[in-house]
């Protein structure tokens, strides 16, 4: 018979939420920051900012690869298809959001990010796994501290245990731990990535809570939590693989869960857009906590 494969991912699980909760309570002045953040994103709504009118920017990237085997170490080329799949789905350039159902195929909207790659780190590292406890973004550590995180967007790539796919620091945080952390084995395109997690979309998520995006389902077992978006229907819980559309949670119906949105646990295939209201979160985000960036 043979071995499964050590590492296999099954299912999207991401720790943002997790580290989020962590930082808040640990540093009152993120909280401070967070708050004033979700008060000029309600005025921009008030005030029907276009996010479609938002000047095109270039993200400038840095990604830090942290590696104990030579898999690890990903190539070139694997982090290039990583940037290549980015600059799709920030531009709504991404061929498969023609599955977007019809219900919602206005919706889909372009963010008008695109991503520059500025710089490799790479750091040989003793540990066999990092976890959201950001260890892997302090050399002590293991790992690597980021490189200028005001105006740069600090990818950190790494094996993660637990069946962790990946994590972000929502904007307004420390800058010792500001970024984004993505297993290697759901990066890029090519090398290590691994089905279903080999079309980018780690990355597409993770940088979508970067720029303050929540997850669809607004983190809570039931229909009482928000995401903040007014676009994105109410629902109950994560997706999960490639459902069948429409799947009708908390009286959602006809149309039912948006869960082909990339702040949901579906499988890369399966996610393929962001909203308009999602788009105005990331561009207010953009233009105030993370200003230094554009
Ligand atoms: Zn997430």
């Amino acid at each position: 018979m043979a071995k499964k494969k050590a590492g296999k991912l099954v299912r999207r699980s991401c720790g943002a939420m997790a580290a989020h909760m962590m930082l808040l309570e640990r540093y009152p002045a993120f909280r401070a920051a967070q708050m004033r953040l979700e008060g000029t994103t309600e005025r921009r709504t008030q005030m029907r900012f276009d996010a479609a009118k938002a000047k095109l920017v270039t993200i400038k990237t840095v990604v830090n690869v942290v590696y104990k085997t030579p898999e690890q170490n990903i190539s070139d080329a694997q982090i290039n298809s990583q940037i290549a799949a980015l600059n799709k789905d920030y531009r709504a350039a991404n061929p498969d959001r023609n599955q977007t159902p019809t219900p919602w195929k206005g919706l889909v909207s372009d963010v008008r990010m695109e991503f520059k790659l500025a710089k490799v780190t790479r750091t040989k590292t003793t540990k066999s796994s990092f976890t959201s406890d950001d260890l892997v973004k302090k050399a002590s550590t293991g790992g690597i501290a980021p490189f200028q995180p005001k105006t740069y967007l600090n990818l950190w790539v790494c094996p993660l245990g637990g069946g962790l796919l990946g994590y972000a620091q929502f904007p307004g945080g420390p800058q010792a731990t500001d970024g984004v952390v993505i297993n290697y084995l759901a990066f890029g395109t090519i090398g290590t990535a691994q089905a279903p997690f080999n079309k980018g979309r780690t990355a597409t998520h993770e940088i979508g809570h970067y720029f303050n995006l929540r997850h669809i389902w607004g983190d809570t077992p039931d229909c009482s939590g928000s995401d903040m978006v007014a676009d994105t229907p109410n629902c109950a819980g994560a997706n999960f693989g490639t459902p069948t559309w429409p799947h009708i949670t908390c009286n959602n119906g006809p149309n039912g869960d948006m869960f082909m949105n990339y702040m949901d646990y579906t499988d890369d295939p399966a996610m393929f857009m962001f909203t308009t209201q999602q788009v105005l979160r990331m561009r207010t985000a953009l233009d105030s906590a993370r200003s230094g960036l554009a």
